[in-house]
């Protein structure tokens, strides 16, 4: 519509109308800000009045975020959050937190065109498109997220060797095995990498230190040491102890390093025990210890609570050959591998020869017992 003559009209002479008919034609009434007719109005405006009105969007012209250089980390206020997303779509989620849009718009749609020159400056050319009060607006706006680098809380702590635990992996009245200790490590890394994963993210192992006695494990988390020292008591049986030492302060709160002392069983699987009276070859021990009678081959279950004064004195390892003789109902008679005089002892239950056969036997004493297959 080309209305220049009315342009200039002010309110007051609305009544003086040069064009009596089109306005009638439209059925239109005058807008009171421009003067311009207007099929309907919207808060007492046209729509081109309106819309000078409102702000669909706004954004700062520069928006700063900061990054860790090392992990990739990004601060939100006082905090870090871990990035699992690409640089641009930080960039987006960056951009559409600063964006402001009017709370009246509906049906918002947002594109943002990024572009970046320089791996610390990305540009972006922004259009929103609603509507208000049932009219469409849109705004076009540009601005620039500059990007600074910060080393987060986390990767500073790792840098300087901070820790909160130490898990010192240790087995019961003797010193552990290497491979148990590489098992303990493994352990601790997958509840490490489990933590983190969660959100965590002072899991992680600051130093491992090899000692006689086992392997210490310095830990960024306290949380995620005792995690580890649960873990290893429902995986492996392990008991374990904590004792904290107060290290210094920090907004006038003590803080405190935890000690965990992580302990195998004292009884590994192959150990040969004497319970009691008898010989128990142990398959597995943590809170309940469970193996095999040697002398009747049958199951043997015990808390390791009880098996306290249950010591070692044999192990799988010791077995030699031998040779069965004869079997009869109840009874096998094994020639000794270092007399030669033919023994007879029990038949255990898992012992099917029929005789004639070699079998791997513990010599304890001045008894001889068939190891099972
Ligand atoms: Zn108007
Ligand atoms: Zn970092």
């Amino acid at each position: 519509m080309h209305m220049l003559t009315l342009e200039r009209v002010p309110i007051q002479s609305k009544p003086i109308i040069t064009n009596h008919n089109m306005i009638d034609n439209m059925n239109n009434v005058l807008c009171p800000v421009c003067g311009l007719p207007t099929e309907h109005q919207i808060d007492g405006r046209c729509r081109d009045c309106f819309l000078k009105t409102i702000t669909l969007a706004s954004i700062p012209l520069v928006i700063r975020t900061i990054l860790c250089p090392v992990c990739g980390a990004v601060k939100k206020g006082k905090h870090w959050e871990d990035r699992n997303i690409e640089i641009e779509d930080l960039m987006q989620g960056v951009i559409e937190q600063a964006l402001k849009i009017d709370p009246q718009a509906r049906d918002v749609t947002t594109s943002i065109a990024l572009t970046n020159s320089n791996p610390a400056i990305y540009r972006a050319h922004i259009t929103v498109t609603a509507h208000i009060k049932g009219v469409k607006a849109e705004s076009r706006l540009n601005t620039e997220v500059r990007i600074s680098k910060e080393n987060c809380d986390a990767c500073s702590r790792m840098a300087g060797g901070y820790y909160e635990a130490v898990v010192q992996i240790r087995a019961e009245g003797r010193f552990p095995e290497r491979h148990e200790q590489q098992q303990m490590l493994e352990l601790v890394d997958e509840v490490v990498e489990r933590q983190y994963q969660r959100g965590d993210r002072f899991a992680f192992i600051t130093n491992t230190q090899e000692l006689p006695e086992g392997t210490d494990v310095y830990l960024g988390s306290n949380s995620t040491a005792r995690q580890a020292c649960r873990m290893a008591g429902e995986q492996f049986g392990c008991s374990y102890s904590e004792s904290p030492s107060l290290v210094g302060k920090k907004d006038g709160k003590d803080i405190y390093r935890i000690t965990y002392s992580l302990r195998l069983p004292r009884l590994v699987p192959g150990d040969i025990i004497k319970a009691g009276e008898d010989a128990v070859l142990v398959n597995r021990s943590a809170k309940m210890t469970t193996g095999i009678y040697l002398e009747s081959g049958l199951e043997f279950s015990q808390h390791t609570d009880r098996l306290k004064d249950a010591h070692k004195v044999a192990d799988v390892n010791e077995a030699e050959n031998a040779i069965v003789v004869l079997v009869e109902q109840d009874t096998v008679q094994v020639m000794h591998p270092f007399t030669f005089k033919q023994v007879t002892i029990k038949k255990p239950a898992y012992f099917k020869g029929t005789g004639g056969e070699d079998v791997r036997v513990i010599l304890m004493e001045d008894t001889i017992f068939i190891l099972p297959p």
